[in-house]
């Protein structure tokens, strides 16, 4: 495939407004598809012998490593991630030891020529650890891995603005990242005040021009619509600051609100929440004030300058998504580390502990902390590979399915194009010889397009006896 039909769409999409009759009815609760399946479809039964068993079978070759640092001083919100509250700094000394045995113990399991391409800190709050400590990690990736120095490599941080200094980007730029993400969500102070997050634009700016000069090649900001207090007045100031501060991808991200499974949400009071309407019209402003600065528009959520590598990605069909949005590497293997860090190895993904003491308790017991996991089958690669393609090109290529994966895709999915009927004539998607293509109404309703092919959601309908229903697991489409 040699183009998308994202960016064909580019424009088009800009004028292109679902109605509020359209949102209501296809604004229902679904995955993201960062992953198929997903998470919530992992099982207790798979252990470190399945995963050994994918690492043996899998590709040789460079390999994506993930590292979760839970630790955050205090809570935000709207937070929906796997996190621990504290401002016991000394915590990070036991946490790294333990990390320092993962790896050596993991990069014992591959045949110890996997250099690694990409390194993403995630968490929590990857700076609650000290430089010092992140060198240690450093260290312990080069020996049982391999870092490498080439201009291609890919190592990010996820940059809390409130907690770092700009002397700290030269130090972080020394130790090999290249790429630095800074949280955001919102510049406007009651939007602030109200989700617990108080950072200026000033001190974030200055966060900026410091990782330029330290030689950062790409810098992101990560923006989330749908909080509390937010109104279309307030983030176009938030969208113009970060505008002029010249990022080179912007994310913004559909705030979910779970206050049932997340507790630090019960905090936001449902009535000063957007209405979903407002909160389309919070999205249609993002992609008009974003694409009129020059941004590209990438899939779902992502936006980049037409330069960097997830827009040239774009354009060449080599985009994919994993657990960070979307990427350009996403072919490599992934190996996570820390607490409730997830791998995707083969045809497998498995899940560390979700708790400290489990993280813990499986590391000082000698073992490695694999919680859950699960085996794709053929099937799921099948719906895994359709799926990526809503997702990141906007169309299925049916025909290279089909000989992909060794199936008649009409025959496969006649249920499932059936439903598509519906779709198309609500101007979704659109129905081509041997292709399936998102309209540029549809690239504003991605996931309700890719549902219909996840087969536990299908089941999941079918028997809701037996599966928690969507709605208590997803956030909304919209
Ligand atoms: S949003 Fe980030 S900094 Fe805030 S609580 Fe969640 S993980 Fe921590």
């Amino acid at each position: 495939m040699t183009s998308s039909t994202f960016t064909q769409n580019r424009q088009a999409a800009l004028g292109a407004i679902p109605s509020a009759e359209l949102i209501s009815r296809y604004d229902r609760p679904g995955p993201r598809y960062t992953s198929y399946p997903t998470a919530a479809e992992f099982k207790d039964t798979f252990t470190e012998s399945d995963r050994l068993a994918a690492i043996a079978s899998a590709a040789p070759g460079p390999l994506s490593a993930y590292i979760h640092v839970p630790f955050c001083s205090s809570p935000c919100f709207y937070c929906a991630c796997t996190k621990v509250i504290t401002r016991r700094l000394d915590m990070a000394d036991a946490y790294v030891n333990r990390l320092e045995r993962e790896i050596e113990w993991v990069g014992n399991q591959f045949d110890g020529a996997r250099s690694l391409q990409q390194l993403h800190f995630g968490g929590g709050t990857p700076t609650f650890l000290s430089i010092d400590h992140l060198s240690c990690i450093f260290g312990s990736l080069d020996r049982h891995f391999g870092l490498v120095t080439d201009s291609d490599r890919e190592y990010s941080i996820e940059i809390d603005p409130r907690t770092v200094q700009p002397t700290t980007m030269a130090e972080l730029a020394a130790l090999g990242f290249n790429r630095a993400s800074f949280g955001i969500q919102d510049f406007d102070p009651d939007v602030q005040r109200a989700v617990n997050r108080e950072q200026t634009p000033e001190e974030t700016a200055a966060l900026l021009d410091a990782a330029r000069r330290a030689g950062f090649s790409s810098l992101s900001i990560d923006l989330i619509y749908g909080l509390p207090k937010q109104t279309q007045d307030s983030f176009t100031r938030t969208l113009d600051q970060v505008i002029a501060m010249q990022p080179d991808r912007v994310a913004a991200y559909s705030y979910a609100h779970l206050p049932e499974r997340f507790k630090p949400q019960r905090q936001i009071e449902d009535a000063d929440l957007p209405s979903a309407a407002e909160k389309l019209g919070l999205l249609l402003l993002i992609g008009r004030k974003l694409t009129e600065a020059g941004y590209v528009a990438i899939g779902m959520d992502h936006y980049a300058r037409p330069a960097d590598t997830l827009a040239v990605a774009l354009t060449d069909g080599g985009l994919h998504r994993n657990f960070q949005g979307y990427s350009t590497h996403a072919a490599l293997d992934l190996v996570g580390f820390g607490m409730s860090a997830i791998s995707r190895i083969g045809n497998c993904y498995s899940q560390n502990a979700r708790t400290l003491p489990g993280y813990y308790g499986a590391i000082d017991y000698g073992a490695l902390p694999i919680e859950r996991g699960i085996r794709l089958t053929h099937d799921d690669r099948v719906r895994r590979e359709t799926i990526e393609q809503i997702m990141c090109r906007g169309e299925v290529d049916e025909a290279a399915i089909s000989e992909q994966f060794g199936i008649n895709f009409e025959r496969y999915f006649a249920a499932e194009l059936a439903e598509m009927a519906q779709l198309e004539a609500d101007g979704l998607v659109r129905r081509l010889p041997g292709k399936l293509q998102v309209t540029a109404i549809g690239r504003h309703l991605l996931r309700p397009i890719a549902m219909p092919f996840d087969a536990y959601l299908r089941r999941s309908a079918a028997a809701p006896t037996l599966h928690a229903p969507p709605v208590r697991r997803y956030s909304r489409t919209i």
